[in-house]
């Protein structure tokens, strides 16, 4: 039996998706274990290209169940929309959605466009999905649970119990906040959009601990990625969960987890969307941008280039205890002119192991050497270009751990397996 937690080295978008949809042929179990609609998961197989936002990537293959853990937060129209997505394409769905899970709602959504309209300027590029609001109300025991939606009164009463608390504050803040739905008019129309779905709630804890019993392969997968890590991350431009491996177990609904692997998942450049700082951000990003297809999944927002950062990755990798790296999009870097890594920062902060929140860092770099060739059909580590290879073989002596995957395009067997 092996346990993997796939996760993001970086701040989100590294293609952990495509990975997780790679490693799930040989699992019994996929599981989201936190974030939610916020998510964006490319996944390009013989189904159809997808971006999942809260299906876990493993849902392709039918021997495996795919379960959205306590830990997410849950949007219930869009989930029956991107359930019926995949439907469409004749997947065969084995779902088992989290009693314990919180319930992200359109007011939650609501609250996050408000909240980021007020801060106009210092807004802190929210995807607007409700994510922080729901996770708020969860944490202020005002969350709404998926499980309640298997109980009508106690849904209805949370929800007028939540609404008491809630409304004078938003119309407090908010004065142009017309929110006018009832607790029983939300409560009718949760019962109406989880309806194709509402069957397979249940306490997947149960399921999860019966297939760890039978030795079988279980596959976790994160959203986002360390530097977006709710506690480890560069707070306040993170995420509202915990990104890291060490919370897989937890929140998927399986806390007595001891993965055998963790694989985290790097690209081979950097970029990010949102706000934030990226020390090695390019001067010339249009170009890369375009041709990397670098473009935030749920907002379409371009996102920020840059070279390898050797001292955010590190971090990343070892915030999330990774055994292992899958660096990915390799291939994106065929015919770069100016090939170099960041190997160590200059400034005050260079010693300070948390984060860089501050633009006076300036990268200190060390040049490589480029390639030209087009490697998106390689299939063996010795048939890359020399470059490519020392590129890869650098990056792991920088990281210290091995890298087991070279990605060398986005469809599932352009994999290269050390
Ligand atoms: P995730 O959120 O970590 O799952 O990553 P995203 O799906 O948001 O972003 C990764 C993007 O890169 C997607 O468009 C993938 O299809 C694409 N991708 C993943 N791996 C590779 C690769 O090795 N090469 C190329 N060219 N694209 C890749
Ligand atoms: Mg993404």
């Amino acid at each position: 039996m092996t346990s993997i937690v796939v996760v993001g080295a970086n701040w989100g978008d590294e293609g952990k998706g495509r990975i997780v949809d790679f490693l799930a042929d040989d699992a019994s179990a996929s599981i989201r274990f936190q974030g939610g609609n916020n998510a964006g998961h490319t996944v390009v197989n013989d189904f159809g290209t997808f971006k999942l936002h809260q299906l876990p990537s493993g849902i392709f293959n039918p021997n495996c169940i795919a379960v959205l853990g306590p830990g997410m937060v849950i949007s219930p129209e869009a989930l029956t929309e991107e359930i019926n997505e995949v439907k469409a394409s004749n997947v065969a769905l084995n779902l088992c959605i989290s009693d314990r899970a919180t319930l992200c709602l359109p007011l939650h959504a609501l609250e996050d466009t408000l909240e980021e309209l007020r801060l106009g300027d210092a807004a802190y590029g929210s995807t607007r999905q409700g994510i922080a609001p729901a996770y708020g109300d969860r944490v202020m025991k005002k969350g709404i649970l998926v499980g309640w939606l298997n109980q009508p009164e106690v849904l209805l009463e949370r929800i007028q119990f939540m609404l008491d608390w809630k409304l004078p504050q938003l119309k407090a803040l908010y004065p142009d906040c017309d929110f006018k739905q009832t607790a029983e008019e939300m409560t009718k129309w949760l019962l109406t959009v989880s309806e194709p779905w509402r069957k397979f709630i249940c306490n997947v804890t149960e399921p999860l601990k019966a297939l760890q019993k039978k030795q079988a392969n279980l596959l976790f997968e994160a959203q986002l990625g360390a530097g977006r890590d709710l506690v480890y991350g560069e707070y306040p431009w993170t995420t509202s969960s915990n990104v890291t491996a060490a919370y897989a177990g937890i929140g998927s609904g399986l806390p007595a987890l001891h993965p055998e692997r963790v694989v985290a998942v790097a690209k081979s450049f950097s970029s990010s969307v949102g706000t934030g700082t990226l020390v090695t951000a390019m001067d010339q990003q249009e170009n890369f941008r375009e041709s990397a297809n670098e473009y935030g999944a749920v907002t379409g927002r371009p996102r920020d280039m840059g070279y390898f950062d050797a001292v955010a990755t590190k971090n990343g990798v070892e915030l999330q205890a990774a055994t292992e790296i899958a660096l990915t999009k390799i291939d994106c870097l065929s015919g770069m002119a100016d090939l170099k890594i960041c190997v160590a920062y200059d400034g005050e902060h260079t010693e300070n192991p948390i984060w860089p929140q501050t633009t006076s860092l300036s990268p200190i770099y060390e040049t490589m050497q480029s390639w030209s060739e087009d490697i998106s059909s390689c299939r063996t580590f010795a048939s890359l270009p020399i470059a490519a290879q020392h590129y890869v073989n650098r990056i792991e002596e920088l990281m210290g751990v091995p890298i087991s995957m070279v990605s060398v395009g986005p469809e599932r067997d352009q994999m290269i397996i050390r």
